[in-house]
């Protein structure tokens, strides 16, 4: 169809998701994007862009990946979709879940199956005060949750995120959810005696789980110290808290290992995850649980577990996680991060070099963030006024980088997810680009 038209249909019915509906019916779409190959998106107007966020940090094997297009038609063609509802199963999904069990955290061996994110955490927190309920413990409800977290925006998973915005919409949707201060900028020392005062204040005894990013995505890239996590959970550990990682960014390779949280060497009671189990191409995620809770829910849960989503288990979903999976392996995608990731971190260095108003840059495997200052030896920002992180992405745009930026309390972040299959000359493209980038944008202050 004509580009014109399609502008113009889009603004007429297409409400987008975390999107400004009055930007889209004054400017259109961004851009309507028509294909991917690799790293790279093209639009409608066949300008070429680099995903150097792997579109919403998910796309971890990269587009246009033939196998994994197999991989659903096979399936589809023999069952593309059954209940796992009343003890049904299929084969891909009984196969996945061991598959994940396998490359999890040890000890974490029992998988239950969601549409993406947002659901897994809901799961993650109703699942935690079942586990509690059925220990009969009910009064163990509360969820905590740290300042600036992004976990989603389904009920649970709105209230248990830490950037207030999500909340101006419908309201906090549940109440007993608190939050704790960030690790990143206060330090272990700080954010733990904020966690222990929260937990404390409210009564270790109605506390259910504390849920955290091992590294905040949304919330700017935002890396805790190395020993913030084996304080949590000795916290955790003292007061009887699960401990909820939620992997939905990290999972998969994205931090040069499986999962974020082995980064901090702690094992947490439950992961969620979502994004990179399926690459994006197709909606899929869900919830691990330690050998310790399946053992409660196998010998207390007793009745129907009144939970679940008609298309947890999907066939088709697990026959395209399962292949993602082994690409990730094949192609050691994981290891390809971790290397990577130092090489996007030497070029996020050289920028601080060279441009005076880079800040505190950072990266753990192809997870990173670059942030720009008015005064990188003060850390004095610029005013949210000048809307420097976003005149950057528009920057990048105009060079062919897709990325995304942070912007809150005067804080101004350009986040960086680029596909685990990147190579060295992609990310030294990507870098100089976003070195231009930030150049002009610095120039035009002045
Ligand atoms: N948790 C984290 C850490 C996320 O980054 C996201 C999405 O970006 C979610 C949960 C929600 O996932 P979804 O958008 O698939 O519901």
């Amino acid at each position: 169809m004509e580009l014109e038209k399609l502008i113009e249909l889009d603004k007429k019915h297409f409400i987008h998701p975390t999107s400004s509906i009055q930007q889209q019916q004054a400017n259109g779409p961004k851009a309507i994007i028509k294909k991917g190959e690799g790293i790279y998106l093209t639009d409608k107007n066949d300008n070429v862009y680099i995903d150097a966020m792997s579109s919403l940090w998910n796309v971890n094997v990269g587009h246009g990946r033939e196998e994994l297009v197999e991989a659903a038609a096979e399936q589809m063609k023999k069952l593309a979709f059954s209940s796992t509802f009343s003890t049904f199963s299929n084969e891909p999904a009984i196969l996945l879940a061991e598959k994940i069990s396998s490359i999890a955290p040890k000890g974490l061996n029992a998988v239950f199956f969601t549409s993406g994110g947002s659901e897994s955490n809901d799961t993650a927190i109703k699942l935690a005060r079942h586990y509690w309920r059925i220990q009969d413990k009910p009064e163990k409800r509360k969820i905590i949750g740290l300042n600036r977290a992004y976990h989603g925006v389904a009920a649970a998973s709105t209230s248990a995120t830490g950037i207030p915005e999500f909340w101006s919409m419908a309201g906090k949707m549940m109440v007993d959810i608190y939050h704790a201060d960030n690790p990143y900028g206060n330090g272990t020392v700080k954010a733990i005696q904020s966690l222990r005062s929260v937990i404390e204040s409210e009564g270790p005894e109605t506390v259910a789980a504390f849920i955290a990013e091992p590294i905040q995505g949304a919330g700017g890239v935002l890396i805790p110290p190395k020993d913030y996590f084996q304080e949590v959970r000795n916290l955790c550990d003292d007061y009887g808290i699960l401990f909820i990682a939620d992997e939905v960014i990290t999972g998969f390779g994205r931090t040069g290992k499986w999962f974020g949280i082995e980064n901090y060497g702690v094992t947490p009671d439950v992961i969620s995850f979502a994004k990179g189990v399926s690459s994006g191409y197709i909606q899929l995620g869900g919830v691990i649980v330690s050998d310790q809770i399946h053992d409660v829910l196998k010998d207390k849960s007793s009745g129907t577990l009144f939970h679940g989503y008609t298309y947890s288990g999907h066939p088709t979903a697990a026959a395209v996680g399962l292949k993602n999976i082994e690409i990730l392996e094949e192609e050691e995608l994981v290891e390809n991060s971790r290397a990577m990731g130092e090489v996007m971190l030497e070029g996020f260095n050289k920028l601080k070099e060279d441009l005076d108003i880079v800040g505190d840059v950072r990266a753990i495997g192809l997870l990173g963030a670059v942030e720009l200052v008015e005064d990188p030896a003060l850390n004095k920002r610029f005013s949210r006024d000048l809307q420097v992180a976003p005149k950057v992405i528009e920057a990048l745009h105009q060079r062919g980088v897709i990325c995304r930026a942070v912007t809150y309390e005067d804080t101004d972040i350009i986040c960086f997810s680029p596909p685990l299959i990147i190579n060295k000359k992609q990310i030294e493209t990507m870098t100089e680009k976003l070195h231009d980038a930030i150049k002009e944008v610095r120039n035009g202050l002045s």
